[in-house]
């Protein structure tokens, strides 16, 4: 259960990063903001000819560094502070990967699991419709998150290129192979969680095969988090969604999570498995933990309780900054979302590469470059949290305001 707001998160992250490392006021105050927001209104036409008027936003935080990039989340719980703290995350957790990208997010007040799929794609091409002027290739560059897929971005893709009369298929990442997705791209989050794990098991000294993993929510980010941990030999004793999880001490299989899930829409019943709240689940006896669903899970009213070592953020803004305390002097290690999902962005970066140069890549040379760059940040923060004697978290929002700062100066301010 959430207790502040993800923007309070965000800004506090950014505070305490920026006395780490006594950042220029003037710098600090900039990136303390968005730099633009757009709040639109998307008229719908539903099934029953009725109109419904959904509320969206788009949010670029920084272009100091390139052109903007972010995913597209519909949520009922969506509001604008959500997807400026989201954007703000976007900036750093590119620099933190070194990818030519600022940050930037987007967000429909809905619930995508209540509408058609004619009513999704209406709502998708108006709402891209509205924030038109917003993006673009060489401008801002959406993806999908939270409630969106590769469906919807063919929708805005689509939108996008008819209203421009040709096709432009750097607009939005994340989309179908069929129309410039990039091999790899599915389970890019996925793979960038495992990666920054293994380093991160290694660099502690725990063997593969002894760590038991629990792995909050089962859609894009966790669904592959559990398949390709379970692949590299862990344990993955729970798993949830959105109305609860499993949990068995001796092991639950992607096989028999994913059948269950196809035969009943959900998790809990699995057999040989005992349900548990999402409450119970962050809290069961494990050695990682992985939150993969949203923001405000670990707060200062469960943080005491949990029983892992390690702590891999999947989803962003998962842990409150009194929960990162709590886990600080309690030994846990947290290693922080703007490092641990990054690899979803940085495939992106490598889709928006292959649409420009109309050239296509191997999914091994994919993989391959990712997790090059995956190890490498890893070393980046740590080595910046070794130096500084700061949390990885501080670390990691340091290297990745550091670098935009730099671009920021180097640049200079306008006019
Ligand atoms: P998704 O919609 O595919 O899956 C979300 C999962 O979380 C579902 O299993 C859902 O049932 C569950 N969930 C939703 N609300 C929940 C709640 N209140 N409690 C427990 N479970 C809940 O979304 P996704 O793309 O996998 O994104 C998950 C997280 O990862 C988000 O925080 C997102 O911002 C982050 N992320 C996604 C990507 C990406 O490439 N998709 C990249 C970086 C970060």
């Amino acid at each position: 259960m959430k207790t502040g707001s993800a923007w309070a998160s965000a800004l506090s992250q950014l505070d305490e990063a920026a006395a780490a490392m006594q950042l220029d006021p003037g710098v600090h105050e900039v990136l303390r903001n968005p730099r633009r927001a757009l709040e639109v209104s998307v008229p719908t036409r539903m099934d029953d000819g009725t109109v419904t008027v959904f509320k969206g936003y788009r949010v670029h935080h920084n272009t100091s560094r390139g052109p903007s990039k972010g995913g597209i989340r519909y949520h009922p719980a969506v509001t604008l502070e959500e997807v400026k703290a989201l954007a703000m995350w976007m900036t750093w957790k590119c620099a933190v990967v070194g990818i030519p990208f600022g940050g930037a997010k987007g967000g429909v007040v809905v619930e995508p699991r209540e509408l058609s799929m004619g009513e999704l794609q209406r709502m998708t091409r108006r709402y891209t419709s509205e924030i038109l002027p917003f993006i673009g290739p060489e401008r801002d560059i959406p993806a999908p998150d939270l409630g969106t897929n590769e469906q919807v971005m063919a929708w805005i893709m689509d939108t996008y290129s008819t209203r421009e009369g040709f096709s432009v298929p750097g607009v939005v990442t994340g989309k179908p192979l069929a129309i410039g997705g990039s091999a790899g791209r599915n389970q890019a989050t996925a793979r960038g969680v495992m990666y920054i794990t293994l380093a991160t098991l290694k660099h502690r000294g725990r063997a593969i095969e002894d760590t038991r993993v629990v792995v909050q929510g089962y859609g894009n980010v966790g669904g592959g988090t559990v398949e390709l941990l379970h692949e590299q030999g862990c344990r993955i004793v729970g798993v949830s969604d959105v109305k609860g999880g499993v949990y068995n001490p001796d092991g639950l299989t992607p096989e028999a999570l994913r059948q269950h899930q196809a035969d009943t829409g959900g998790l809990q019943g699995l057999e040989g498995a005992q349900d548990v709240t999402n409450e119970e689940l962050l809290e069961l006896d494990c050695d990682l933990l992985i939150p993969a669903a949203i923001e405000g899970q670990l707060t200062r009213l469960n943080a005491d309780r949990v029983n892992a070592s390690i702590i891999v953020e999947a989803a962003n803004g998962p842990t409150e900054p009194e929960a990162d305390e709590i886990f600080a002097q309690r030994g846990i290690a947290v290693v922080p979302d703007i490092l641990a999902n990054a690899g979803g962005v940085t495939v992106s970066y490598f889709e928006w590469v292959q649409d420009i140069q109309a050239y296509s890549w191997s999914e091994d040379e994919v993989n391959d470059r990712l997790r090059k760059i995956m190890e490498q940040s890893y070393v980046d923060v740590l080595a910046m949290g070794e130096s500084r004697g700061v949390k990885m978290r501080t670390a990691a929002t340091m290297l990745g305001v550091g670098r935009v700062a730099e671009a920021h100066a180097t640049r200079g301010l306008y006019p």
